[in-house]
């Protein structure tokens, strides 16, 4: 079970999440069947909304969307504040390494476009924040939108590794905050860690990358461990909510697919579920309507 873990520095002036997110990009990948950049494209865009969601207060949806002009063409997610998230890539089949090290690329076939946030707290007003992609690496443009977007100065890492057959082996990441109150010294002593932390690769693989990340985080320095919140892949599709999309089409469309097509098979983009409708079910959906 994947976890978040939210902490404090003692002074009340940092505060960092750090993720495990390995079963979640696990069972996005297994559900999309995406090959390797878009595997770690679409994974370190499900961490970014994790931590989104994670920073939401009271009954909350935060979607995530990546809009780039590039391979991956979207990425879409979408998460709650009870820790669950769910998200597709437009174009799963992108798979480009560098040849001499085999490194997943990523940054350079996200292209130029938008990192949008969207926030409903279920008031009917969802709120809509966009910033620049800053270089398609993810976590950079998540900090970019939270220093630009939300003016909160904030570092954040995150990343998917693969193994030799392209299966998600580890996924995680952190998200470090200046909260006011913070000194001068203070602040620096933390940017002169994070300048100096190994590489978030390096973190991940260790044997257990959530201590790793936190003593990575504040060295020495004390701090509280928060909160420990269970977060995974759920998506919240049911037949039902296909049923009731169906019955909004057009008579025609309906007749048509019970008669020419002798029935219908609805995929749900975000976890690949699919839904069958045989002629019995359409014509059903067709009677309620009459
Ligand atoms: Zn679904």
């Amino acid at each position: 079970m994947d976890k978040l873990i939210k902490s404090i520095s003692e002074s009340g002036a940092f505060r960092a999440y750090v993720l495990d997110s390995t079963e979640t990009v696990k069972q996005a990948q297994v559900n999309h069947d995406t090959l390797s950049s878009s595997t770690v494209a679409l994974g370190r865009t499900l961490i970014a909304n994790q931590i989104l969601a994670a920073n939401q207060k009271g009954d909350s949806k935060v979607t995530v969307k990546v809009i780039g002009n590039s391979s991956f063409g979207h990425i879409i997610s979408v998460a709650d504040t009870k820790g669950n998230v769910k998200g597709y890539i437009q174009n799963t089949g992108v798979d480009i390494k560098k040849t001499a090290t085999g490194e997943v690329l990523v940054g350079p076939f996200m292209g130029a476009g938008q990192f949008v946030v969207i926030v409903d707290y279920g008031t009917g007003n969802p709120y809509t924040s966009t910033t620049p992609i800053v270089s398609g690496e993810i976590g950079e443009d998540l900090a970019f939108y939270l220093t630009e977007s939300e003016q909160t100065p904030s570092a954040v890492g995150l990343n998917v590794l693969l193994d030799e057959n392209d299966q998600v082996k580890v996924a995680g990441g952190f998200m470090l905050q200046v909260l006011p109150g913070a000194s001068e010294e203070e602040i620096s002593r933390y940017e002169k860690r994070i300048q100096n932390m190994p590489a978030i690769s390096t973190l991940l693989e260790s044997e257990d990358h959530i201590d790793a990340l936190l003593s990575a985080i504040y060295g020495d320095e004390p701090y509280k461990r928060l909160s420990e919140e269970t977060i995974g892949f759920n998506c919240d599709c049911s037949r039902h909510r296909f049923e009731s999309a169906l019955a909004t089409l057009p008579m025609a469309d309906l007749e048509d697919m019970k008669d020419k097509d002798q029935g219908a098979e609805i995929v749900c983009q975000f976890c690949g579920t699919k839904y069958q409708f045989n002629q019995n079910d359409l014509e059903a959906i067709i009677r309620d309507k009459a």
